[in-house]
């Protein structure tokens, strides 16, 4: 690896979190002659979003986020999301079990393990809902597996820490999937980073900002970046014939800029996270999964209470939460004139308009933002009754940035999943928006390369390429039961984790 400046690498990576690392990787192996510089604001890879105490690890696969699977007004159970989301992660697992099996990334045990996920709920309109879930996703070979329960004993055996202390006369039920995942995606991305950094041909530059992005004006398709290095405040121009803005919350601002006329209409509305992290070992050990609730009425999808064994720098933490917050700061190393800077006339309506369509949310979230440390304790005790005070610490998680964009209709709305947006010709591409975020990556990226590299991806080398690296590629693992298997049970080996079917 060279960390002198490239003036024209052919592509051009913005921000050094798991996006970027994907598609990094993804192109070295499709191309393996590119050119690729990576350029990152901070120190080190994946110190915003992608870093393990930012993120809740949850490698979201639905089998416990009851957020995916809406009740539609008739009582039936919508499961469109639920399936897309569970077949995107079974592609992550492919391409992760890839990158192993290859070498190219070490010891999966320091990423990914498997940890029961587990959905609870108590009263009787909740545990009817959880039952129809739970029954809508049986009809799907990639839900196989989930048991169901409304056995105090035995909901107490998969997750004592949740029913000690808890009301005995309360309605309560719980799924559980054995082969849910808890995902470092921090240690990942880092691990795919070390190898990109030791190619030929790629460079990584930490501590260098992306100030400005415009089209060349000489003509040649290329475009053209402002860069700062952060540490000694020298400033270069480099060019490059393709760039992903993979900046996480900076993306919305670098988008702003480039000027293409996708990029028009869109805002974003930044929603800061906090946890409780417990302090006291014995409660950590007690507690053995992923435990998601029901989201209260007005809360934003993505705060969906939890209670989380985490494994992070080989140790064993526990997690509650995510409780909102407000910030106007669109990366947690951010600034605050974040918000207001992106703010112009292409987008003010937008802004306004989605405003005013969600005032539930700015409700909710100033509920959040004034909490004292007593009602978050109150919080956390519906969840694990016993909880104490002095068992638990005050985090900060990472900072998410919603997307805002327009519409016809209403004028703005917002979203909570994630958009690629590319230029027409595709030479530029950009991720917006934060969930279900890094568990997603792969499909994201293989989306991203469709549309970018509409050309080369309908070769037959791309073709084979990809199929190696993710087997089930361009095929439903919903409709071939089969594949799904295959595929499964050799990802799960490859990564150490726990199968539904014993592995030979
Ligand atoms: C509280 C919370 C909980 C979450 N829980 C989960 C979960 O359980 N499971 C899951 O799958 N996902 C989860 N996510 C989402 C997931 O963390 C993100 O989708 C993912 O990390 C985004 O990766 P990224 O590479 O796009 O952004 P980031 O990891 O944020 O990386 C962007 C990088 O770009 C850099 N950058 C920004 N601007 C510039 C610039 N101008 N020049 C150079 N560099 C720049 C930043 O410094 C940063 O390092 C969660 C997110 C949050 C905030």
């Amino acid at each position: 690896m060279s960390t002198a400046i490239n003036h024209e690498p052919d592509v051009v990576l913005i921000g050094a979190g798991i996006m970027s690392a994907t598609l990094g990787m993804f192109l070295e192996e499709l191309m393996p002659e590119v050119k690729i510089d990576i350029y990152e604001r901070l120190d080190v890879a994946a110190a915003e979003s992608s870093d393990a105490w930012n993120n809740a690890g949850t490698g979201h696969s639905a089998f416990c986020e009851l957020n995916y699977t809406p009740e539609l007004p008739d009582g039936s159970i919508d499961t469109t999301k639920a399936v897309k989301i569970a077949q995107s992660f079974e592609e992550s697992k492919q391409f992760w079990a890839y990158l192993v099996e290859r070498n190219l990334i070490t010891n999966p045990k320091d990423f990914i393990r498997s940890i029961p996920h587990i959905s609870f709920v108590w009263g009787i309109d909740n545990v009817e809902f959880l039952k129809k879930r739970y029954e809508a996703l049986q009809q799907y070979p990639i839900f196989k597996g989930m048991e169901f329960s409304k056995d105090k004993e035995e909901i107490a055996a998969w997750t004592p820490l949740i029913m000690d202390g808890r009301e005995k006369d309360q309605p309560i039920a719980a799924t559980r999937m054995k082969i849910g995942t808890d995902v470092n995606f921090g240690e990942l991305t880092r691990d795919m980073f070390n190898y990109l950094g030791a190619q030929e041909g790629i460079n990584l530059h930490f501590a260098h900002e992306i100030k400005s992005l415009r089209r060349s004006r000489s003509g040649n398709g290329k475009w053209k970046f402002k860069i700062k290095n952060l540490a000694t405040g020298e400033k270069s121009n480099i060019y490059s014939k393709f760039v992903f803005i993979g900046a996480g919350g900076g993306s919305l601002k670098l988008l702003e800029k480039s000027g293409i006329p996708e990029g028009i209409g869109y805002g974003g509305f930044p929603v800061s996270g906090q946890w409780l992290k417990c302090v006291n070992r014995e409660v950590i050990e007690k507690h053995n999964a992923k435990v998601y609730g029901k989201a209260s009425v007005g809360a934003p999808p993505m705060s969906v209470p939890h209670v989380d064994t985490r494994m992070i720098n080989g140790k064993k933490e526990l997690l509650f939460g995510p409780y909102a917050g407000f910030s106007t700061k669109f990366l947690k190393n951010g600034s605050y004139l974040d918000l207001p800077s992106s703010i112009g006339l292409s987008n003010i309506k937008p802004m306004i308009s989605a405003g005013l369509q969600n005032m539930s949310l700015t409700k909710y979230l100033i509920d959040q933002v004034t909490q004292s440390p007593e009602e978050r304790l109150e919080a956390l005790k519906e969840y694990v009754p016993d909880a104490k005070m002095e068992d638990w610490e005050l985090e900060t998680a990472g900072q998410r940035v919603q997307v805002i964009k327009k519409d016809p209709v209403k004028g703005g709305v917002l979203e909570f999943g994630t958009e690629v947006i590319n230029s027409a010709d595709g030479s530029l591409a950009v991720l917006l928006g934060a969930s279900p975020g890094a568990s997603t990556a792969v499909s994201i990226m293989l989306d991203l390369l469709n549309r970018c590299f509409p050309e080369q991806i309908k070769t037959s080398e791309w073709q084979n390429k990809l199929k190696e690296m993710v087997p089930s590629y361009g095929q439903s693992l919903n409709k071939d039961e089969k594949l799904l298997q295959e595929t499964r049970l050799h990802a799960d080996k490859v990564l150490g984790l726990e199968s539904l079917v014993p592995i030979r």
